[in-house]
């Protein structure tokens, strides 16, 4: 079933749900603090007043408000999604030796490692991530963008792309994240062709997805890994407590602590302007809007959040109601 919002569509849809997400919607949209991605050159052409919010139920229904179609490049979302195939293909015992689980207290893209454990700190940031995505299966580059592909697209429920703009702007300017893969591979951190590793990260990153496929995604982990909407399975239910877990110490970066104590709900943000957070066994939830904070989460994608745990009661430990 699809609720599907426009201005003055209450009467004919009255859903409390959807009337909320417009309200949210109206209320947030004059919000203008923040500033697009620009250190990626084609990230930086977004229009930054764009603004959607979706909420996928575990039972299927959709609730949808604003530029929801608006296709966009997942980016640093695609994190949550390549650890649990990276979990598929290696058991976690193994990835947990290649890639930690503590939060770094530290931006995104920090240059920071475990040098004594010999890992990167988590799978949420771009050290660990480049990490996790190097451990992907596959006999070649095609082979394992298409795993890649075949996952994502049993989350979304449809064929998905990459962003060919996206990726190559990414892989000619990301000197950071290929700095980081040298290091790693310098400490024994990573060990497969490097150039081929970071080629799928951005790849990865450079995935298109609007904010109802990130609903229909955080669905899916709400779902015990099975599409609400399709029904089929996306990922094996005994990582999902894995994946929700880091997701909630280390999804928001260097913002996750005050994150996880306000809004409390397991989560990961991407700089193109979209947050996934997850509500057990509930519902998942979609936000996009292109202007980030200095952390590099969404503005308006935080504010809502908020919002919705508060209003919804979703904090995972409220007790008080
Ligand atoms: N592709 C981006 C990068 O590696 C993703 C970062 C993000 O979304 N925070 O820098």
């Amino acid at each position: 079933m699809t609720n599907q919002a426009h201005q003055g569509d209450l009467e004919i849809n009255p859903s409390p749900l959807l009337a909320f997400l417009n309200e949210l919607h109206s209320q947030y949209k004059s919000v203008r603090e923040g500033a697009v991605a620009k250190y990626i050159p084609e990230l930086a052409k977004v229009n930054p007043d764009l603004f959607s919010i979706c909420i996928v139920t575990v039972d299927g229904q959709v609730y949808k408000v604003g530029d929801w179609e608006q296709m966009f490049t997942i980016q640093s979302i695609s994190k949550v999604f390549a650890y649990g195939l990276a979990l598929e293909d290696h058991g976690l015992d193994y990835v947990l030796t290649r890639v930690g689980v503590e939060p770094t207290g530290d931006a995104f893209n920090a240059i920071i490692l475990d040098e004594q454990s010999k890992r990167p700190y988590n799978p949420m940031v771009n050290a660990g991530a480049i990490a996790t995505t190097s451990l992907i299966k596959g006999s070649g580059p095609t082979e394992r963008l298409n795993r890649m592909l075949d996952m994502f697209q049993r989350y979304i429920g449809r064929d998905v792309f990459v962003d060919i703009s996206v990726f190559t702007s990414e892989r000619s300017t990301g000197h950071r994240n290929r700095a980081m893969a040298h290091l790693m591979l310098n400490f024994g951190m990573i060990d497969r062709n490097i150039e081929e590793s970071l080629d799928l990260y951005f790849q990865q990153c450079a995935v298109m997805v609007n904010c109802q496929d990130l609903a229909v995604m955080a669905a899916t982990l709400a779902n015990r890994g099975i599409n609400p909407i399709t029904k089929e399975r996306a990922v094996d239910k005994r990582y999902i407590k894995d994946i929700l877990s880091v997701m909630y110490t280390c999804g928001m970066y260097n913002f996750a602590g005050e994150w996880a104590y306000k809004i409390g709900i397991p989560a990961k943000s991407g700089i193109c302007g979209g947050i996934i957070a997850v509500v057990p066994n509930k519902m998942g939830i979609g936000v996009f809007s292109p202007l980030l904070d200095v952390r590099g989460n969404s503005v308006r994608g935080v504010k809502v959040c908020e919002e919705l745990s508060q209003r919804l009661g979703l904090h995972l430990f409220d007790c008080s109601g």
